[in-house]
């Protein structure tokens, strides 16, 4: 049996002359209603794409627990799935919605028109009915779910609720990983990602952001932003509008971080970017970081300094004038972090070129630094580069380099000595706790030792008087 009945409109009571016309209304009702599942009515509109996502959208209702009602008395919520394409079709879907809106009230758009924008934009959808609970383009099965959630919430069960609502994190409860997008449009000589993960594919922002929010409601309160090139977040979606709580948003860098950065003032938690590559626009999200919405924290991996070396290595952004930008973003965020990783001893690397890394080291005075030797990939295109350097020439670089940053890094620790700095707690042991501050992101940065206090928990936030430092860490003692 299909999990939508095409045959003839159940949702009663639809005009039968505007039920009838074009592919006609349909509502699902595959099943008999089950007394206590909570009752989603579906309305479906449109070609035979829209019906295919209405299959797919009630097969994972059904999957889910949801029960499918035949009308609008019987249903909990509706969701009606629409179709844009003529001017017809556009007023046959506006008059769905507004029938589905008097006779039940709670109704989730999704399909053709809920992406169309109106005259002043905005969503169209969202003009003619502003009291819809959430809007959604077409193919769009996660999101529809994700307000199904929110507005419909399922009665947890434990015999066949298998999995948290969040999913399941191999972290620490109290941060995760929230990946926005996969692959990378780029080709640097030294990887081989584009290779097996393929071009860039952003994942679209209501969707993002709805993760986001399942994790913080079960107690994440950090989220370590990752891609593999978060500044090009949305370019392969050509920055499409998307709908974030049935507002239309862009598919971008920028927009998603304040949108990120909005939820975790609402949660109390902290948003920390990953990989970001120094492109004009990345000044955008200093602002945030200065209202205090996102942590001021970057992770920009530069690899080298000098402009050869970046050549040979097909870097983006290679042409930024880096040390001008880390300047520009400190008078913008004067407590900004910025880390950054970085290769010793690529091929062709000359003393001179290494020299000129170490002097761009000394100069930007990044906070955290990550330094590898050189060390050839299998299916690497570096690997045909000529002036292959000797294993000890790498490694020898790799000390000087660490050398340099150690110290730059023991003088800035140094000055926070005496600050109040708040600092998530990751772990406590009979020893003290370890906890972090925004500086520090979990397994690459420091950490903040904290002598031995009964009160911290981890996943809390505490206020933590920093008493002495090292070349990597912090140590410190609670305040209050
Ligand atoms: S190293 Fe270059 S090619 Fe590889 S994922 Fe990063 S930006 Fe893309």
């Amino acid at each position: 049996m299909p999990p939508v009945n095409v045959k003839r409109p159940r949702l009663a009571p639809r005009s039968p002359s505007r039920a009838g016309s074009r592919s006609g209304a349909q509502a699902a009702a595959s099943k008999p209603v089950v007394s206590d599942a909570p009752r989603v009515g579906f309305v479906s509109l449109g070609c035979p794409k829209a019906l295919v996502d209405s299959e797919r959208i009630v097969t994972q209702l059904r999957a889910e627990g949801y029960a499918v009602s035949s009308t609008y008395q019987d249903s909990d919520l509706v969701i009606v799935n629409t179709c844009g394409f003529i001017d017809e079709a556009v007023q046959e879907s506006l008059d769905a919605i507004g029938e589905a809106l008097t006779e039940n009230g709670k109704v989730i758009v999704t399909g053709c028109l809920g992406a169309k924008a109106g005259e002043s934009g905005g969503s169209l959808v969202g003009q003619a009915h502003p009291s819809v609970l959430a809007i959604t383009g077409p193919h769009a099965l996660e999101e529809v779910m994700g307000h199904v959630h929110t507005h419909l919430p399922r009665p947890h069960d434990p015999f066949s609720d298998l999995v948290p609502e969040a999913g399941i994190k191999l972290t620490p409860r109290h941060y995760a990983y929230l990946k926005i997008s996969e692959g990378c449009n780029h080709r640097c000589s030294f990887c081989i990602i584009p290779a097996m993960r393929g071009d860039l594919v952003s994942r679209p922002i209501g969707e993002v952001v709805r993760e986001a929010r399942a994790l913080f409601k079960s107690g994440v309160r950090e989220l370590l932003v990752i891609s593999q090139d978060t500044s090009a977040y949305g370019v392969d979606l050509k920055y499409r509008t998307d709908f974030v709580d049935g507002r239309p948003v862009r598919t971008r860098m920028t927009e998603l971080c304040r949108e990120l950065g909005l939820l975790a003032r609402e949660y109390d938690a902290w948003i920390r970017l990953h990989y970001v590559y120094p492109y004009p626009h990345v000044d955008e999200v200093l602002p945030l970081m200065a209202e205090g919405l996102i942590l001021p924290y970057l992770d920009v991996p530069f690899q080298h300094s000098h402009p050869d070396v970046l050549k040979r290595m097909k870097r983006p952004a290679s042409g930024e004038r880096n040390i001008e930008r880390i300047q520009g973003w400190r008078k913008w965020v004067p407590e900004l972090t910025v880390r950054s990783t970085f290769i010793a001893g690529f091929p062709g690397e000359t003393e001179e070129h290494f020299e000129h890394l170490l002097d761009f080291l000394k100069e930007a005075q990044l906070n955290r630094v990550g330094c590898f030797a050189y060390s050839p990939v299998e299916g690497a295109s570096a690997n045909e580069l000529d002036g292959a350097l000797p294993d000890e020439v790498r490694e020898d670089r790799r000390k000087r380099f660490m050398a340099v940053q150690q110290r730059i890094s023991r003088r800035l620790l140094k000055q926070r000595v005496g600050n109040v700095v708040r600092v998530l707690v990751d772990s406590v042991g009979p020893q003290g706790a370890l906890a972090r501050t925004a500086s520090d992101a979990p397994q690459i940065d420091g950490v903040v030792q904290v002598a031995s206090h009964r009160s911290l928990k981890p996943g809390e936030f505490s206020s933590v008087l920093i008493t002495g430092s090292d070349a990597h860490d912090l140590m410190g003692e609670v305040q209050g």
